[in-house]
């Protein structure tokens, strides 16, 4: 029974390896934390990230704060984040974005998460992106809006799908309630994972009809297309 116990993980041990947390360690152990792949530094037009989005008019650049390692600690972290209803290590990964990206987010109004469709939002209690962003949130002291852009398609889960095939799944699944709400506003747009960029290219579209709008993208993790 113990050892099922410790199966379950305690909060006082690492989510990357079990090993139990020492002081002023949360949730990952300083040599998990040490091991994970590090994404890019700046959000700007010339990251590796960003030249999957250039297309979008109002865009002015992108970054990710992890590289996804199939099979290893960063797709640990988004599992529990995802399927396992661990959102306050959601929260503190969205202060680790908010912290580690701090210098270039003094400009935002608005944190906007990647909405999920009703449905799915029902089916798991939480949008994992909108987890994310409560945690920058704390850091940068900007506000969350959940309520603007919104998911109208309820699309199938992308990840087995090839690039056209997820441009094509997720085409006009976004909409906005109210245009002028993000006009002159700068928005920095919330994704857990970005992959070729589709969804988020597509949510740009929907805010890009505000007005002089623009936009940066910040994901959790990347993962190679
Ligand atoms: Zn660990």
């Amino acid at each position: 029974m113990f050892k099922n116990l410790i199966h379950l993980g305690f909060p006082n041990n690492c989510v990357g390896c079990n090993n139990a947390l020492v002081q002023n360690e949360k949730f990952i152990c300083s040599s998990c934390f040490f091991f994970l792949p590090k994404g890019e530094l700046n959000i700007d037009k010339n990251s590796q990230t960003s030249q999957l989005l250039s297309e979008s008019p109002s865009f002015i650049g992108a970054s990710h704060l992890f590289d996804f390692d199939k099979n290893g600690k960063t797709q640990h972290l988004l599992h529990e984040l995802k399927y396992k209803s661990n959102t306050k290590l959601g929260v503190y990964l969205g202060e680790l974005m908010g912290s580690d990206f701090q210098s270039s987010l003094l400009d935002i109004d608005f944190i906007v998460p990647v909405p999920l469709h009703p449905k799915k939002l029902y089916q798991r209690g939480y949008n994992q992106s909108e987890i994310l962003a409560k945690g920058i949130s704390n850091i940068i002291s900007k506000p969350v809006n959940n309520d603007n852009l919104i998911r109208i398609k309820n699309t199938e889960t992308q990840t087995k799908k090839s690039k056209k095939a997820r441009i094509e799944n997720v085409k006009s699944a976004f909409s906005i309630k109210d245009i002028t709400l993000f006009d002159n506003k700068n928005i920095l747009l919330i994704d857990d994972v970005m992959t070729t960029g589709s969804t988020l290219i597509e949510c740009m579209k929907e805010i890009g009809k505000s007005k002089n709008v623009k936009i940066k993208v910040l994901a959790l993790a990347r993962a190679l297309a």
